[in-house]
């Protein structure tokens, strides 16, 4: 083997980090369109394409000491190579067998002959797999690197290597080579981002560059990452911040404190009293509401813990103050149910509550608020000059105006993106915003998320509420299952049945759809009234069988996850789930928290027929806790940030070193740099 004669990085002739790939020496077109698919068209993407994994080939083992089911790596060179095909020649086996002078090892590749023509007999090859049997040494499908003679093989052997994200026809070892080539050329212009900064237990940006790739032992590679990891985090943080001083700046706050003259009455009418912990954050409210900026806020509390109730409030404030509201919700169902709720509580107090959905809008013309509310044919003797507009999405649209708007109050905020709040602001001139949300929101993303937003949480149920009580149970335990639902209905409770798809079609084997199902359930629970509900059908059926469920007329709804938001009906007291490890665990916290709204027991049957130890562990986790921050903790660790999110684009940038899942520590500690970070200001942690 030839002697590695420099082992050190080839002397540095910089390169702009602009340059484009297909400008390096020995990258040709070719090569460029295949790193292309890889999104790396420039200097700086190459420096920061991020190893998947690192390989310590410095005391690689023999192949005589492989040991069976262990991923291992080992070297020799080919004696003897060949494909076999069989079943008429339908099916082929490509194998080379390697040798090191301790033994031989056999590598197979299953129906790829194409493999043949990237090696020969006599080619050095790297390995690295797991070894199958011992008596023949056998890997099937090992991830392999030809190690050609001469000069650069020091790169890739008797060293910590990375093992890179590939694409079609790209050699790892190439991509390696290219790396280490352009390295030095490249890594000093990644200059620190943020002046002044300083993490002294962390290698310069520069350095982080160089770690990553080639690092001295696997903790720098780490320690890279983590570098790397904070410097998108500070990004995150300082334009988070940088947000919310040019609001501060820009904008002064609307006085929408109101002077109590409605909130009074209503508190006196509403039946219940507010809990000290609705008490605490309204005060929190009515202090930003009156205060020198507009209110940025979110008002987080578990599903049921009254969060509209708290909305109300504020929304008679504004009210109050001369101001209109508005409210958006992310369903037609929930916004139907919020105008029930909000009309039947503010018409005796003569504020006017418009709907605005796609499908439904109340008559009047928002331009028109104050001269029609005084109009004949609305009850109250004192009509509010101010009115509260509750709506979907449509209200972002741009047909829909709202004149003097002091207040925008967005409910289950987590199934809406960014742009759309800003939208919705956007019709006023820097109203107030409360955003609300019953996704308990892990820290992590709490700050990155919503870093811009003060945060209020209403941390206690309302007294008088029945125990819930979670179950799991497998298919065959159905009938048993049904025959409680039914004794719940005879005693005068109603139940939801949720299912994952809405029809047949939709469904994957296995899978139960509502509408297959709704026959075999009407005879299940005859003679009582099933309703269905789900997000296809048009939306004055959805109203009918919303009203007639919450009259107690239908006395079982199956539905989809339509109902997962918002939905309030005390006297339902079982949810039974079909499929439930079709969902996550946030959503089937949401779901849940449609049951033990009044001052019954309720029940909550996770129903799941694929009995996997992981599904039942993750539903497990469920049944355990009614804990809605370590249920949400557990499901951004074992289903990433996205899938708590919801669908909705989330608003943060995509990150190439940061987890949202895992880095906490770097996450606070970047919100903790960009507060102090200003131009020329030394910081350190
Ligand atoms: P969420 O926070 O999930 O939106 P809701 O606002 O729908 O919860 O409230 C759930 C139920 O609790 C509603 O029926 C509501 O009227 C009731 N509620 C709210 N606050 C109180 C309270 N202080 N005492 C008793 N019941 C309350
Ligand atoms: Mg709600």
């Amino acid at each position: 083997m030839p002697v590695p004669y420099n082992r050190s990085m080839p002397p540095a002739s910089p390169l702009p980090l602009s340059t484009p790939l297909q400008e390096l020496p020995g990258v040709g077109r070719e090569r460029a369109a295949q790193l292309a698919r890889l999104r790396l068209v420039t200097l700086e993407d190459l420096l920061l394409h991020r190893p998947l994994r690192y390989e310590d080939r410095r005391r690689l083992l023999s192949i005589r000491q492989l040991a069976i089911g262990q991923a291992t790596s080992t070297r020799g060179h080919i004696v003897a190579q060949g494909i076999k095909t069989y079943r008429k020649r339908t099916k082929s086996v490509f194998e080379f067998v390697l040798e090191d002078g301790t033994g031989r090892l056999h590598c197979r590749w299953w129906n790829l002959p194409f493999m043949e023509k990237y090696f020969a007999v006599g080619d050095e090859v790297m390995v690295f797999g797991k070894v199958k049997s011992l008596k023949p040494r056998i890997m099937d499908h090992p991830e392999t690197e030809v190690l050609e003679k001469g000069e650069g093989l020091f790169i890739h052997i008797d060293r910590i290597v990375p093992i890179y994200p590939l694409t079609e026809g790209l050699p790892q070892r190439w991509l390696r080579g290219l790396i280490w080539r352009v390295l030095a050329r490249g890594k000093e212009q990644f200059a620190e981002p943020f002046p002044g900064l300083v993490v002294p237990d962390l290698p310069s940006r520069a350095d982080a560059v160089q770690q990553l790739h080639f690092p001295e032992e696997l903790r720098d590679a780490e320690k890279a990452r983590a570098r790397l990891a904070l410097d998108e985090f500070l990004e995150l943080q300082l334009a988070i911040q940088r947000r919310r001083k040019n609001l501060l700046a820009q904008s002064s706050g609307l006085p929408c404190g109101g002077d109590n003259r409605l909130i009074k009455p209503f508190l006196r009418q509403l039946g219940f009293e507010l809990t000290a912990a609705q008490t605490k954050v309204l005060r929190e409210l009515r202090h930003d509401l009156s205060g020198p900026h507009p209110m940025r806020r979110l008002l987080q509390g578990d599903v049921g813990c009254g969060k509209t109730v708290v909305a109300a409030c504020c929304a008679l404030m504004a009210v109050e103050s001369g101001f209109n509201a508005v409210l958006m919700a992310p369903t037609e169902i929930l916004a139907d149910q919020h105008f029930q709720t909000f009309t039947r509580w503010f018409q005796p107090l003569g504020v006017a509550v418009e709907l605005q959905t796609g499908s439904r809008k109340t008559s009047r013309s928002p331009s028109a608020t104050s001269a029609e509310a005084a109009s004949p044919g609305r009850p109250p003797a004192h009509p509010s000059p101010a009115s509260l507009y509750i709506g979907t999405h449509a209200l972002i649209e741009s047909g829909f105006e709202v004149p003097n708007l002091g207040l925008v109050i967005i409910d289950e905020q987590h199934k809406f993106g960014v742009t759309q709040r800003e939208k919705l602001v956007r019709k006023g001139r820097y109203p107030h915003l409360l955003v609300m949300t019953a996704t308990p929101i892990p820290r992590t993303l709490g700050l990155t998320l919503y870093g811009d937003l003060d945060h209020s949480v209403i941390d206690r149920l309302p007294l008088g509420r029945g125990r819930v009580r979670t179950f799991v149970r497998s298919a065959a335990q159905l009938p048993k299952v049904h025959a409680f639902v039914l004794q719940k209905i005879r005693e005068g409770r109603q139940a939801y049945v949720v299912f994952p798809r809405v029809e047949e079609g939709d469904a994957v084997a296995g899978i139960k759809s509502v509408t297959e199902q709704r026959e075999r359930l009407r005879t299940a629970f005859a003679p009582y009234r099933v309703g269905l509900l789900h997000g296809r059908l048009r939306p004055e059926e959805k109203e009918a069988v919303m009203d007639a469920f919450r009259a107690n007329q239908v006395r079982i709804l199956l539905a989809t996850s339509v109902i997962e938001v918002g939905m309030d009906v005390p006297n339902a007291t079982v949810m039974l789930i079909e499929n439930s490890d079709q969902f996550g665990l946030a959503q089937l916290h949401q779901l849940r928290g449609r049951i033990g709204r009044g001052a019954h027991e309720s029940y909550c049957i996770l129903m799941t027929e694929r009995a996997t130890d992981q599904a039942r562990r993750r539903l497990s986790v469920l049944a355990a806790s009614t804990d809605g921050f370590r249920i949400a903790e557990e499901d951004l660790k074992l289903r990433g940030p996205g899938e708590l999110l919801g669908q909705q684009q989330s608003g943060v940038p995509p990150l190439r070193f940061g987890d949202l899942r895992t880095d906490r520590a770097l996450i606070e500690r970047a919100r903790d740099l960009a507060a102090h970070l200003s131009p020329g200001k030394a910081v350190s942690s």
